[in-house]
C-alpha cells in the first residue's frame, strides 16, 4: 500500500471515530430523528474507509475495486459482506455478474457452487462448496477468459434488441458460427425466458439451420453445447424432419456420409463440411420423414447428387 493511501485511510479512521464519540451526546437526549441524522456521516464515512483500503491507481471503480479484491483471493470463498466493503456500493452483486457475463471473469456464486457440489462436481479440493452460502463468491480461474468475455458482450447486445427470441437467438448462432455455444448463453439471449429450448429446435428442424448438439448430429460435443456449423440454411425439401428420427439416422450412418464417407473427426477449417439428411425419394414427391427414406451426406456431396438430379 502506498503512503498516501496509509495516511487517507488513517485520516478517515481518525474522523470515523471521531464521529461516533459525538454520537455519545445523542444518546441522553430523546430526538429520534437527530439520532439518525448524526449517523449518517458515520454512515459515509465508514464507506469511505472500506473503499480507501484499495489504492486508486490500482482499482479505480467499484467494478474494479471488487475484480482487484477477487484477483488476491482467488480460490477462496469470499462473502458479499466484503465486496460490500470494498466496492463501497450496495449494487456489488450487479458489478459480480458484470464481470462475469462481460468481461468473462469465472466467477461462480454461492448458490452454482453448492449445487455444483452436491452434483459432485465442484472444481476445488479445498474447499468446501457444500458451505457456500447464497452470498457467497468464489474466483475460479486466475485467467480471463476472452472468448467468454467476447461471446457474454454480443449475448448482452444482442438480448437488448426489440426482436423475438427467435431472431436473437439465430443472430447469436451466426456471430458464433462454428463454435460451440453454452445453453446457458442461449437462455441470457432468450432474456432468461424458457422458450429458447424449443426456439432452437424450431430454427433446426423448421427453418433448416445446421444448428447441431450431442443428441442430434455431433455425439463429440459435451451435452448443453450448441454450433451453428454453417450459415446456409438446408433447402426447403429437406427441413422438418423430427429430432428423433434425424438421432436415429445419423446413428444408424455411424455420423458419415454414406458416399465419400466423411464425417466430423475430418473437419478442418479449410474444408469446413457438415452433415446432412437426405430424401431418397424427394419430399416433394411423396417422400416421407422416415429413417428408411432418408441417408446422410456431407454438404458436398448432397449438392451434388441435387445438381444431378436436376441435370
Ligand atoms: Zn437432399
Ligand atoms: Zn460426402
Amino acid at each position: 500500500m502506498n503512503k498516501d493511501k496509509t495516511i487517507e485511510t488513517a485520516a478517515l479512521q481518525k474522523k470515523l471515530v471521531e464521529l461516533i464519540q459525538n454520537f455519545e451526546s445523542e444518546l441522553s437526549r430523546d430526538d429520534l430523528r437527530q439520532k439518525v441524522l448524526s449517523l449518517i456521516p458515520v454512515f459515509h464515512t465508514l464507506r469511505n474507509l472500506g473503499k480507501s483500503l484499495i489504492a486508486r491507481q490500482d482499482a479505480a471503480s467499484a467494478r474494479d475495486r471488487i475484480l482487484y479484491y477477487f484477483r488476491k483471493y482467488p480460490f477462496t470463498i469470499i462473502k458479499g459482506d466484503e465486496l460490500l466493503v470494498v466496492s463501497a456500493i450496495q449494487e456489488y452483486a450487479r458489478r459480480v455478474r458484470e464481470l462475469r457475463v462481460q468481461f468473462g471473469w469465472s466467477i461462480i456464486s454461492g448458490l452454482t457452487g453448492k449445487e455444483m457440489a452436491e452434483e459432485g462436481e465442484f472444481p476445488l479440493e479445498n474447499v468446501d462448496g457444500i458451505k457456500m452460502k447464497p452470498d457467497d463468491y468464489l474466483l475460479l480461474s486466475i485467467e480471463q477468459d476472452k472468448e467468454a468475455a467476447f461471446r457474454w458482450n454480443v449475448a448482452n447486445e444482442i438480448r437488448k434488441r426489440k426482436d423475438a427470441v427467435r431472431s436473437k437467438i439465430l443472430e447469436y448462432f451466426k456471430r458464433n458460427v462454428g463454435e460451440a455455444v453454452t445453453g446457458e448463453e442461449l437462455r441470457y439471449v432468450a432474456n432468461n425466458k424458457s422458450e429458447w429450448a424449443r426456439r432452437v429446435r424450431e430454427l433446426r428442424t423448421e427453418y433448416g439451420w445446421h444448428i447441431v448438439t450431442k443428441n442430434t448430429g455431433r455425439p463429440d460435443l459435451s451435452v448443453g453445447s450448441y454450433i451453428l456449423e454453417s450459415l446456409e440454411q438446408s433447402p426447403e425439401h429437406d427441413r422438418c424432419i423430427p429430432d428423433p428420427v434425424r438421432g436415429v439416422v445419423l446413428r444408424r450412418d455411424n455420423y458419415a456420409c454414406v458416399q465419400c464417407k466423411w464425417n466430423h473427426a475430418l473437419w478442418n477449417p479449410s474444408d469446413p463440411r457438415y452433415l446432412e439428411l437426405h430424401h431418397i425419394k424427394e419430399h416433394v414427391e411423396g417422400g416421407e420423414n422416415t429413417e428408411e427414406n432418408l441417408i446422410t451426406l456431407c454438404n458436398i456431396c448432397h449438392d451434388d447428387v441435387h445438381r444431378k438430379k436436376k441435370a
